[in-house]
C-alpha cells in the first residue's frame, strides 16, 4: 500500500525549460522524525504508517501521481545577477488542492543532487531541517503568510560540512515555489516565450484577478508589503532576501540563517555571510522594493517595446516605499493598542523603537510587557521608558479596548535563537523531547501559559546566539 497523496500537478505541464525530470535520490534508512497531521488534513493526505510516511518523504518511494521536477531559476544573490541557479537540493513531488480550495506544492528538500546542484551535495542535515520545520509552523501560527513543513525524516546517512553530521528530508509546502529568479532567468535569455507562459501561470495560480503583467506586478508588490511589515512587527530578520528567495505568492520562503531578534537594534543581522549588513532587519523593507524593482525589469522585457510600459512599471515600484511604510506603521499602531493612525504616532512608535534600541530591550517582550506592565523591566534605563510611557498613556486614553488589540498584536512566544540551538542539539543527541515542546508551545504563541514560562526569557548571556548560518 503505498500513501495516498490526491496529486493535481500543472507545473509538469508547463514546457520543458521551466525544469528538469528529477527524482529523489532514496536514502539508506528513512526514519520519520516529525509528521504534520493537521496540515496533511487540510491537504488531504490519509496518514500512513510511520514506516511509510518516512519512505515517502524520505524520497525512497514515489507516490502515485507525483511527477518529481526540480525547478529553474536564476537570482541577485546579494546584489549580484547568478544566471543560473534551481533547485539544487529540492524536488517538486506534485500539487494537491486542499479542502480549503487552494493549490500548494508539496517539495522535498535535501532529497539529493538534480542537474542544478552544481559542486552542492543535494543533501540536507538535520540542524537546519528541524530549524525550518520548527520557525516556518511558528510563523504559520504568528499569522504570517509563510511555506509549511508537512515532515522530517532522518536519512541514516552522514552529511559532511564542518565535520559528519546526520542527514535529514524536509518536505516543504508552499502556495507556489514561483520566485522573481524565476522570471529573471527567461527575462535574462531573452526568451519573451517562456516568460509570457510563466506571466500567465502566475496569475492563474495567485492573483487571478490581476490584468497582465504589471497586475501581476502590483499584486506581488501588495503581498511583499504585507509579508515585509508582518514580519518587521515580529522582530524577524530573514537574512538572506536575495530574488531567488523571495515568493511570488508572497509566503516567507527560504528559510536559512533567519532570527527572531531578541535584543531590538535596527541594524542587527544574524547571519555569517551578511558582511556588510544588506540584509539587517531593518533594512528589509528597502531590499523588498530592490527585489520588486528587478521582477518589474523582468515583467517589462515581455513588450515588444519595453520603454512604452516603463513609466506604468516605475510608478507600481516607486508606490512601495510609501504602502511598506503605511503598512508598517498600522501594524506598530496595534502594536501599541491604537487601531487607527492618527497624527503624532508615527513619532510615538518611532521614539519608542529608539529607547528600545538604547535601552538594549527585548523587542518581544517590551511589547508584550505594554499589556501587563513588565515592559519598564526591559530597559537599561527605565526612566527614559517612563517618560514615553505618560505619553502613550495619554494618547491611549482616546482608544477602546486596546487590551484585545495588544494581546493578539504582541506574541508571548516566539523561536528564539538559543531555544532553536538546543532543540538541534538535543535532537543530534537523539532527544527529541525539546522539539516536541517547542512546537506545542509556539503552536499557540499569543498565550501566556504558564508551562512555558521559561520559553519567554531573553538567552541568558552564555546562550546568546551571535550569528546563525545557512548551514546547507
Ligand atoms: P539557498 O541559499 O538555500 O537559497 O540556496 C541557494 C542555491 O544553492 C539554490 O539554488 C540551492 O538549491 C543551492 N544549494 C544550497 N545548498 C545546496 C546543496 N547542499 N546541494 C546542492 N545545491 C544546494
Ligand atoms: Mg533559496
Amino acid at each position: 500500500m503505498t500513501l495516498d497523496i490526491p496529486f493535481d500537478n500543472t507545473y509538469a505541464q508547463l514546457a520543458p525549460e521551466f525544469y528538469t525530470r528529477q527524482a529523489p535520490t532514496p536514502v539508506k534508512a528513512p526514519r520519520l522524525l516529525a509528521f504534520n497531521d493537521a496540515l496533511a488534513t487540510l491537504l488531504g493526505i490519509a496518514r500512513g504508517t510511520d514506516a511509510e510516511l518516512a519512505r515517502v518523504f524520505g524520497g525512497n518511494e514515489l507516490p502515485r501521481g507525483a511527477e518529481p521536477l526540480a525547478q529553474l531559476y536564476a537570482g541577485h544573490q546579494f546584489g549580484t545577477y547568478n544566471p543560473q541557479l534551481g533547485d539544487g537540493r529540492a524536488v517538486l513531488l506534485g500539487e494537491v488542492v486542499g479542502t480549503d480550495g487552494l493549490r500548494r506544492d508539496i517539495q522535498l528538500k535535501g532529497s539529493g543532487p538534480t542537474p542544478y546542484s552544481r559542486r552542492g551535495d543535494g543533501r540536507a542535515w538535520l540542524g537546519p531541517v528541524l530549524r525550518e520545520y520548527v520557525v516556518s509552523e511558528a510563523m504559520h501560527a504568528l499569522g504570517i503568510p509563510t511555506t509549511r513543513a508537512l515532515a522530517a525524516v532522518e536519512t541514516g546517512e552522514t552529511v559532511w560540512r564542518e565535520g559528519g553530521l546526520p542527514g535529514a528530508v524536509l518536505t516543504r509546502v508552499a502556495s507556489s515555489h514561483l520566485r522573481v529568479g524565476t522570471f529573471q532567468i527567461f527575462a535574462a535569455r531573452g526568451n519573451t516565450e517562456a516568460l509570457r507562459s510563466l506571466t500567465e501561470y502566475a496569475i492563474a495560480r495567485h492573483y487571478p484577478e490581476a490584468k497582465g503583467a504589471l497586475g501581476l506586478l502590483r499584486a506581488v508588490r501588495d503581498a511583499q508589503v504585507e509579508l515585509v511589515s508582518a514580519w518587521m512587527s515580529v522582530g524577524f530578520i530573514h537574512g538572506v532576501m536575495n530574488t531567488d528567495n523571495s515568493s511570488i505568492a508572497g509566503e516567507t520562503i527560504d528559510y536559512g540563517p533567519c532570527a527572531f531578534m531578541d535584543v531590538y537594534h535596527p541594524n542587527r543581522v544574524f547571519s555569517s555571510i551578511d558582511r556588510t549588513g544588506r540584509y539587517a532587519y531593518g533594512n528589509q523593507p528597502q531590499i523588498a522594493v530592490w527585489n520588486l524593482a528587478q521582477l518589474a525589469t523582468a515583467l517589462i522585457q515581455l513588450e515588444d517595446d519595453p520603454e512604452s510600459v516603463l513609466e506604468e512599471a516605475t510608478e507600481i515600484v516607486h508606490a512601495m516605499p510609501e504602502l511598506l511604510e503605511d503598512a508598517w506603521l498600522r501594524r506598530f499602531c496595534a502594536k501599541i493598542g491604537l487601531r487607527e493612525v492618527a497624527e503624532g504616532d508615527l513619532e510615538l512608535v518611532s521614539d519608542l523603537l529608539e529607547i528600545m534600541a538604547r535601552g538594549q530591550a527585548d523587542f518581544t517582550n517590551t511589547f508584550r510587557g505594554l499589556l501587563d506592565g513588565t515592559a519598564r523591566d526591559q530597559f537599561l534605563e527605565p526612566e527614559a521608558f517612563d517618560v514615553w510611557e505618560s505619553r502613550w498613556k495619554d494618547r491611549l486614553s482616546r482608544e477602546a479596548d486596546p487590551e484585545a488589540l495588544m494581546a493578539r498584536s504582541n506574541p508571548v512566544l516566539i523561536p528564539r535563537n538559543h531555544r532553536i540551538e538546543q532543540m538541534i542539539a538535543a535532537a543530534v543527541g537523539g532527544d527529541y523531547a525539546p522539539f516536541e515542546r517547542l512546537m506545542d508551545a509556539l503552536s499557540q504563541p499569543f498565550e501566556a501559559r504558564e508551562d512555558y514560562a521559561d520559553l519567554r526569557r531573553p538567552p541568558a548571556e552564555d546562550e546568546v546566539v551571535q550569528a546563525t548560518f545557512c548551514g546547507t
